[in-house]
């Protein structure tokens, strides 16, 4: 880190922000146990990169959300937000 790049950071960090290019990125991680199948995250992620796994067998109907395009996910939290069970929760990777 420049000497620059750490004086910005120690200011942030005495304001109490952190700066973002030192936050570490979050992806959800979706609990297989839990996971109802509902796909309301699938549905609420503005960059569509959740979807539901496809069927493992014929007429298997519980199937669960994943992340397909993690490298379009912003790392916003609005699919764990919107879980209503609480199956998501947002790790870095
Ligand atoms: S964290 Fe945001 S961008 Fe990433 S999967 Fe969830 S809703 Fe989509
Ligand atoms: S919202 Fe929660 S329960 Fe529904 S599909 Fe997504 S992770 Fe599973």
């Amino acid at each position: 880190m420049t000497e620059v790049k750490k004086e910005e950071q120690k200011a942030c960090e005495e304001k109490g922000q952190v700066k973002p290019e030192s936050r570490k990125k979050k992806y959800p991680a979706i609990d297989r146990k839990d996971c109802a199948g509902c796909s309301v995250c699938v549905e609420n992620c503005p960059m569509n990169c959740l979807r539901m796994e496809a069927p493992k067998f014929h007429g298997d109907i519980h199937t669960i959300a994943e992340l397909a395009k993690p490298e379009q996910c912003t790392g916003c939290g609005i699919c764990a937000r919107h879980c209503p069970i609480r199956a998501i929760a947002m790790k870095e990777a």
